[in-house]
């Protein structure tokens, strides 16, 4: 299967009992950012993401409150680079014991001081690395050389200790699709990932103008990506390549997808920080969801970010068996 059954019943079981609640928004997904310290500077992050001291990091018991109130079923652990954050074990452990699903976002670096031997395997966790090309575009990306070696190699060992191990890849303005292809063969016949996430990637740094691709070049680039999705074992569901590609059309599910940070509650997205605060209902009744599901805001012009559209995808299945019959055939065939 494409995602592991349990997590397939957790997220079913999540919608359930929302719907049951009557819960019409409902978070799925907790980015949580505990430090935003890191041992990289990528070219595509945002500086504030990477240049934070260690100090300003938030307590163990802070993050899992935040987890605890947003009551989201998969928690994306990032940062700043979570393999620096001191209390890894005990923040992972936390997110376990509530049964929860951790997708661990790394740059793969320091898996085998941090991780290996430190922290189990186990089948609520996912490593997920950050690879945005072949060797020459990902040393080029995070601005080192020997970074994309490294990651290989910790990728391979953790295959080898048993963790579940996937890989995140941005599509730039200038990525050839070309080199994901490429990418994507060498990660699935030499590495034996266990699925890949490819993402519309965008610029933080440029917020008030355009912060994304075009749509026009998102839309390009996807519909050769959708044509890779029959080879390759992507995590993206087929509805949000389609969407990506320009063939269908979802509102915005800003609310699926909650980012806590240094700076707590960040509103209305992980993209946009309008807000931030520390007091959930505060974020929660305090956002405008109905504006910011419209996409009319202008910094919403180009945005086809998973963070926002994956849910929207999922909701929409309710109404369409045949996307849901292709849905389960999806995942059955990964
Ligand atoms: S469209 Fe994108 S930028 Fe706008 S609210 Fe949704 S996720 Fe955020």
């Amino acid at each position: 299967m494409r995602f592991p059954l349990h997590i397939t019943t957790d997220m079913v079981r999540l919608q359930v009992k929302n719907a049951l609640q009557g819960n019409k928004r409902f978070p799925f997904v907790m980015m949580l950012e505990p430090l935003w310290t890191c041992n990289l500077a990528c070219l595509g992050c945002s500086v504030e993401r990477h240049t934070g001291d260690l100090k300003d990091r938030l307590p163990v018991d802070v993050c899992l409150k935040a987890l605890d109130d947003c009551g989201a079923g998969a928690v994306s652990l990032c940062g700043g680079e979570p393999t620096v954050y001191p209390e890894l074990k005990e923040l992972i452990d936390g997110i376990i014991a509530r049964r929860k699903h951790i997708y661990l976002c790394t740059n793969a670096l320091l898996l085998d001081k941090r991780v290996f031997g430190k922290i189990e395997p186990h089948k609520r966790l996912t490593i997920n690395v950050h690879l945005d090309g072949m060797r020459e575009t990902h040393d080029y990306v995070v601005d080192r050389g020997g970074v994309f070696d490294k990651a290989i190699a910790m990728m391979r060992e953790a295959k080898r200790l048993g963790y579940h191990v996937i890989t995140n890849t941005t599509v730039y303005k200038e990525t050839e699709i070309a080199e994901v292809e490429e990418l994507c063969e060498f990660l699935t016949r030499d590495v034996d990932v266990d699925g890949m996430l490819i993402s519309p990637g965008y610029q933080y740094e440029s917020v008030e103008e355009s912060i994304f691709l075009t749509g026009q070049d998102i839309e390009r680039k996807f519909k050769r990506v959708l044509e890779l999705s029959d080879r390759y074992k992507f995590t993206s569901t087929p509805m949000f390549l389609e969407f990506a590609a320009g063939s269908r059309d979802y509102a915005c599910s800003p609310w699926s997808t909650v980012t806590f940070t240094p700076m707590g509650w960040k509103g209305p997205c992980y993209l946009i920080q309008k807000t931030n605060t520390f007091d959930w209902d505060e974020f929660w009744n305090g956002t405008d969801w109905s504006y910011w599901e419209s996409r009319s805001d202008p910094l919403c012009t180009n945005c086809k970010m998973h963070s926002g559209f994956e849910a929207s995808a999922v909701i929409e299945l309710r109404r369409n068996p045949r996307d849901m019959a292709r849905m389960v055939k999806w995942n059955l065939a990964g």
